[in-house]
């Protein structure tokens, strides 16, 4: 029979499939031996199977029934008891960490009767009634559907009535007045009494925190994390220990190394005389923890050295939740702790350094999305001028935006375009979708380990928190600054979470310190040296060779520096446009032989010049030159602006121009209802006639021209959207006549190869018999993509992805992340295929997806042997593809 229940002293941080994170590494502490308040954890089986039936599976009860008899023994008194009750902590506890975006209850098993015995048993009948009214509160609220705000407006209220500023200013009478109206509202909103059994508030607890699983902010969480859905959550049940007992109790939050920049160190927020949600909801300012060495040194010393050993033992930068109970330290929660991409390299170069972790396990814990946000400027601090205010630097980065003092309006405006600030006193849950919309979020409360800091961080947003100097007035929609400066709703303000600084205006931005380091080599020390070190390890062992998409001289001398070792896509198609667009429109017009060839004769030099450039400055490496793809009416000036031009001529009664007429009618003849679908790729070169031999005549010639100057070209010629081996064969046969051609007239040798891309279902489904006619496969995974789904990017993505993305049909649109079902079974099967018939062929991808890092994993499973991607993603995947070389699973971790 399946086991529901595990105690703390049973489990292992391995266990956290179904343990959660939180109980696998409760029981992980426990078994090191530090000081865990004891308890056990109901498993994410136990959830999965109460949300699929509604009903607690068989069993269940009972074993929560035996270990909390077993708890109750070891804390010599039974839960709820009402002479000294023990109390407990419900959590939810996930296999990925959630913050905040599931259910707790705390202080199960007060009832009437038992808070009198917790308030001879403490000694302080404040503190009794303050456990009494956050129960019913929480209880309410979570187990009992009672609208949150109204506990919330009744202790405003009783605060306003009595002139308290927070709620430490209550008395022990005013908080059991206050227990009795929660009571009443409890009995109001749903026609109950508050639950007087400790047992059965107990069990409602855990089955309110198996539903939240599935409530509409951890929904929202999983979707933006890419957290699976069907994992359910785990819920630990815990003796109570009490921060709020007074001056010498109190609770934290604390980081083993600095999560924002990864600097070694204690660091982390204390509150005296508080619980843990005090600490996180910003409700009061906390301390910063180096505070409770001069508060508490012994305690202090325990914390640091516990904390030590948890770093040693775990091998990573831990986070940690601890209360001090009346001199006594408890630790609450450890987990591997989340970081901003800056100290994600840091701390793992740093960790590699120490001998803790190897240089493998150190590029395993970075990951290409953060390099890609180190990749992003920085505020020019030096025209900036003077800073509207200063808070805690939460979350890196540099960000512009308009102002926004709530979620709603954050979405709204984003909706239309906007770059939007989320300002808010302090961040809750319900935030969460403002936060996703902004561009940052600025808080005037709550220190790097408050809602909107650890929230933010998670998902890369800028966030600058504890702004305390702002006075942010949601009503009338504006902030105050210190000096009286007022800014008002839809005021442009930058933020820069990486110093805490808030700017008037837009300031201005000057470029990374890693892109610098990527561009001229500039080694320096800190971020820059790691992400150096990552990129030399992820290079030594990586398989995948990184190419990039460049169609000009400029941009493949970039992706070189960036570490490029070839260009997998030269498009062709920029090259006819500017100036060169009146040659084509000579092509398309051609009435005779004679006319086409004049105009093609013009355009080879040109395009000569053009493949030179980049033959230079790839010099030595591969550079993969695609004939012209897309139709040839994308050449030629707007059909409805020529035909209002031909008619506003004919109105005035003049006669319009020839050019005009025969534009207008060429327009008409080569519209496509699908032109994606239509007259474009290998099928332009069968039907148009000269235009593939002139293409590959520059080519050839600029070969030539690079050998003549003492380089080392190395063209490659790619057919794109061939869906047949007929097309290719003939294509084939015409390029390799005219580099026969040249190669005969200039007496130099042209060993260009010729292959093709697979961006075709139909092509990778006969790869076999085309790689007869292809030295090379890449995968145009763009188009594969379209045609596999049967849409068009650019009619779909907008229309209606977000729609798609809201009913769960995909996680993350297939145009960034490849479809591993769909499109990647194609490129399996034309792998296998392809290597069969040819077992030498080389197969690279050169859609967008060669740059995305869950991406990369697959193409290096799949066996390819390069990807190709825009410049600046060339970093990206470089450490990706060394990731995924270290990889075993596929999966792919993400900082
Ligand atoms: C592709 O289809 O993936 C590709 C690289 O070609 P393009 O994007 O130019 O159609
Ligand atoms: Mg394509």
């Amino acid at each position: 029979m399946a086991r529901y229940v595990y105690d703390f002293a049973e489990g292992g941080r391995d266990m956290a499939d179904l343990l959660g994170g939180k109980g696998a590494n409760l029981a992980e502490m426990t078994r090191l031996g530090l000081p865990v308040p004891p308890g056990f954890t109901v498993t994410t089986e136990a959830c999965r199977a109460f949300l699929a039936t509604g009903a607690e599976p068989e069993g269940m009860a009972q074993e929560v029934a035996r270990h909390l008899s077993a708890l109750e023994d070891s804390a010599g008194r039974p839960l709820g008891a009402p002479d000294d009750p023990l109390l407990l902590s419900v959590r939810s506890g996930a296999r990925f960490s959630m913050p905040g975006m599931m259910e707790t209850v705390l202080d199960v098993g007060l009832t009437d009767d038992s808070v009198l015995g917790l308030a001879k048993a403490s000694g302080s009948e404040r503190f009794a009634w303050d456990s009494y009214r956050r129960l019913v509160q929480m209880f309410g609220s979570t187990v009992m559907g009672v609208d949150a705000s109204r506990f919330e407006e009744a202790m405003t209220r009783l605060k306003e009535a009595r002139g308290a500023p927070d709620d430490l200013h209550l008395d022990a009478s005013d908080l059991a007045g206050l227990t009795d109206t929660y009571k009443d509202l409890v009995l109001d909103g749903t026609g109950e009494e508050f639950p007087q059994s400790p047992a059965e508030q107990l069990r409602r607890a855990v089955l309110a925190v198996f539903r939240s699983w599935n409530g509409a902010r951890a929904r929202l969480y999983r979707r933006r994390e890419g957290i699976p859905d069907d994992l359910g959550t785990a819920v630990t049940v815990q003796r109570m220990v009490f921060g709020n007992l007074g001056a010498d109790s109190g609770s934290g939050v604390a980081f083993t190394r600095d999560p924002a920049t990864g600097r070694p160190g204690l660091y982390g927020d204390y509150l005296a005389d508080a619980q843990g949600e005090d600490v996180v909801s910003g409700i009061r300012n906390t301390v910063p923890l180096a505070e409770l060495e001069r508060l508490d040194p012994r305690s202090y010393r325990q914390l640091r050295d516990h904390m030590l050993t948890l770093e040693r033992h775990y091998r990573d930068l831990c986070d940690i939740e601890f209360t001090i109970e009346r001199g006594r330290l408890w630790m609450l929660q450890t987990r591997v702790g989340k970081r901003t991409a800056e100290a994600a390299f840091a701390i793992a170069a740093e960790l590699a350094e120490e001998g803790l972790i190897t240089p493998d396990e150190a590029l395993i814990r970075v990951g290409g999305q953060g390099l890609a946000r180190l990749m992003f400027p920085r505020f020019d601090t030096s025209v900036t001028g003077a800073a509207l205010a200063h808070g805690i630097p939460a979350s890196p980065g540099a960000a512009v935006g308009a102002a926004v003092f709530d979620s709603a309006e954050a979405v709204r405006r984003a909706a239309a375009g906007e770059r939007v600030v989320l300002v808010r006193q302090e961040t809750t849950p319900d935030d969460l979708p403002g936060m996703v919309a902004a561009q940052a979020v600025l808080t005037s409360r709550g220190g790097k380990t408050s809602h909107a800091a650890v929230v933010a961080r998670g998902m890369g947003r800028v966030c600058v928190c504890g702004a305390e100097e702002l006075t942010v007035d949601t009503e009338n929609r504006c902030f105050a600054t210190r000096d009286g400066t007022v800014v008002q709703e839809g005021t442009v303000i930058s933020v820069d979470g990486s110093t805490g600084a808030v700017y008037p205006g837009a300031a201005p931005l000057v470029p990374s310190t890693v892109m610098r380091y990527l561009e001229t080599g500039e080694q320096s020390a800190g971020v820059v040296a790691a992400v150096a070190r990552a990129l030399e390890q992820a290079d030594a062992v990586r398989r995948l060779e990184v190419r990039a998409n460049a169609d000009t001289p400029e941009d493949a001398a970039r992706a070189r520096r960036f570490g490029a070792q070839g260009v997998g896509l030269c498009r062709t198609e920029h090259m006819f446009l500017g100036e060169r667009r009146h040659l084509v429109e000579e092509m398309i017009l051609a009435r005779t032989d004679g006319e086409r060839d004049r105009a093609l004769a013009a355009l080879l030099p040109l395009q000569r010049v053009d493949f030179t450039g980049i033959l230079a400055a790839m010099d030595g490496l591969p550079v993969t030159v695609r004939l012209l793809d897309p139709p040839l009416h994308e050449f030629l000036p707007d059909h409805t602006e020529l035909a209002v031009r031909v008619a506003a001529t004919e109105a005035r009664g003049e006669l319009p121009s020839l050019r005009d007429t025969e534009l207008l009618e060429a327009v008409g003849r080569m519209h496509e209802e699908n032109p994606m679908l239509g007259l474009r790729g290998v099928r332009l070169g069968l039907v148009v006639p000269g235009l593939v031999a002139m293409q590959v005549r520059a080519i050839a010639e600029a070969v030539v021209a690079r050998v003549r100057a003492g380089g080392s070209p190395r063209a490659e010629i790619m057919v794109p959207l061939v869906g047949a081996v007929e097309e290719l064969r003939i294509e084939r046969a015409e390029v390799e006549r005219v580099l026969a051609e040249v190669s005969a007239e200039t007496g130099v040798p042209l060993p260009c190869p010729v292959g093709t891309m697979i961006e075709l279902p139909r092509a990778a489904l006969t790869a076999g018999r085309i790689a007869q006619e292809a030295e090379f496969f890449s995968f145009g995974t763009n188009d594969l993509t379209q045609t596999t789904w049967g849409f068009s990017r650019d009619d779909v993505e907008a229309e209606f992805f977000s729609a798609y993305l809201d009913k769960g049909v995909f996680a993350i649109s297939p145009f960034e992340t490849l479809d591993r079902d769909g499109v990647g079974r194609l490129v399996r099967i034309a792998v296998d295929e392809g290597r069969a018939a040819r077992p030498d062929l080389k197969i690279g991808v050169c859609g967008e997806h060669g740059g995305d890092p869950d991406s990369v994993h697959f193409f290096h499973a799949a066996g390819l042997d390069y990807v190709s991607c825009s410049p600046f993603r060339v970093p990206v995947a470089r450490l990706e593809a060394g990731r995924a070389a270290l990889e075993r699973t596929g999966g792919g971790a993400r900082w």
